[in-house]
């Protein structure tokens, strides 16, 4: 079964083509094909890039409309250098990764017209995704007429967190307003623990883990009997962890007062705190892990340097602090911990950050192979004698989108 998966961002959209036979192979292959379109370099243009096996397509495009750019993407599919079948009509199946899917729905579904609609109406708490989704599910009727199509949900993982954990405690009314906690990264932290599970060779509803989802957007999960029981993402995926330029939780009065003392409008607050903080706002470096690492390390050299290290410092300081503290969060709620895992960018890379992170649970048993070996295969990374095991687990979330898809179309 040939599937396609598309993965819509605000400023790109990523895509890939498996091929899935009879059985589900039990680690992950190399999709067929992978395309992706990059909006955030040139105004105007849309960059495509394209990678198979036997080529490679690289193309400027007018930026919109959008649907027409999918075209140009699809199409090289089926045509040029990066041609992996012949023709549309092969692609059996289209999954989409949908970043918002309300308190409705929790697992992955077929799109219908009502599907749709639920997306849709959703755009009002997902308003840069949700209609990045929609325009990718209606290019896909156009392109490739009534392909069956499935929406999995970022939100799906988490949508049976206890009342407990999903309600904020503010008004009341707010639960009929749809204000709550929903939680995101979902198709990750549900790769990351099934696959912890086949690991160790355990049945996943038995374990209760902590998976650390850490790549530019942060987010934590408390696992058990193979759901999310609490998150750190919360009605957006603005709350809890530092990320790369997003604040994570602060006191809501900040905002009071700055709209108060400084005439912050809603607009400027949403840049301030989705795009101008995080990692990003306190060092002044960058968004990026690595760049800010570089910066404590060079900053001396030269002699603004002092400032910018100390500031870099400053970032990873809070980064840590506010990681181990969620984790604790998790812990509590979980009242156990069979394993902890680490994913994304710096979960899979940073040994740094994953030391720093089991640092204080030392009391509790755990502790780290000083060689904390990670490749680009799947490992443990705790001692033999840590009391839980840690493990570094690459999610494969384009992955997770094609087996359900398969998993839907054998059902
Ligand atoms: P996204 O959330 O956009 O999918 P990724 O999961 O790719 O992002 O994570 C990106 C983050 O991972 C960046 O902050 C990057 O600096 C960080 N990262 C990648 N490699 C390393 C590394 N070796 N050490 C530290 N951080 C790293």
């Amino acid at each position: 079964m040939k599937i396609l998966v598309m993965n819509a961002g605000s400023s790109s959209q990523k895509s890939c083509l498996y091929e899935i036979g009879d059985l589900l192979p039990t680690q992950p292959p190399n999709p067929l094909w992978e395309a992706k379109i990059d909006w955030t370099h040139q105004p105007n243009v849309a960059e495509l890039s394209v990678t198979t096996e036997g080529g490679k397509v690289k193309a400027e495009l007018p930026a919109s409309p959008r649907a027409q750019v999918i075209n140009r993407l699809l199409g090289t599919l089926w045509t040029g250098a990066t041609q992996v079948i012949a023709n549309p009509q092969e692609v059996q199946v289209v999954g989409h990764r949908v970043v918002h899917g309300g308190k409705d729905y929790h697992t992955s579904i077929r799109i219908t017209s009502e599907v749709k609609a639920t997306i849709d109406r959703l755009s009002t708490l997902a308003p840069v995704h949700n209609p990045a989704n929609l325009e990718g599910i209606e290019a896909i009727e156009q392109i490739l007429g009534d392909v069956p199509q499935v929406a999995v949900f970022d939100t799906a993982f988490h949508a049976q967190m206890p009342d407990a954990a999903a309600i904020y405690p503010g008004s009341y009314d707010w639960i009929k307003k749809g204000i709550r906690r929903y939680g995101f990264h979902g198709t990750s932290h549900r790769y990351c623990a099934q696959r912890t599970a086949d690991l160790m060779a355990r049945d996943l509803s038995e374990l209760k883990l902590i998976t650390c989802h850490l790549g530019n957007g942060c987010s934590l999960a408390a696992i058990q009997n193979g759901r999310s029981i609490d998150t750190t993402m919360g009605f957006t995926p603005l709350d809890g962890l530092m990320m790369g330029t997003r604040s994570g939780s602060v006191d809501p009065s900040i905002l009071i007062y700055l709209m108060r003392q400084e005439g912050y409008t809603a607009d400027r607050l949403d840049q301030l705190l989705n795009k101008e903080s995080g990692l990003l706002g306190i060092s002044g470096v960058s968004n990026d892990m690595r760049a800010v690492m570089q910066a404590i390390e060079s900053g001396n050299d030269d002699p603004s340097g002092e400032q910018r290290s100390y500031r870099a410092r400053l970032a990873l300081d809070i980064y840590l602090h506010r990681l181990r503290r969620e984790i604790g969060g998790m812990l509590m709620s979980l009242g156990g911990l069979d394993a902890l895992v680490f994913t994304g960018g710096v979960g899979e890379n940073s040994a740094l950050v994953r030391s720093a992170a089991c640092e204080p649970l030392t009391w509790l048993g755990v502790k780290l192979d000083p060689a904390q070996t990670v490749s680009s295969e799947d490992a443990l990374i705790s001692a033999p004698d840590s009391a839980i095991p840690v493990w570094v687990i690459h999610t494969q979330e384009d992955w997770t989108i094609a087996r359900d898809c398969w998993e839907l179309l054998q059902a």
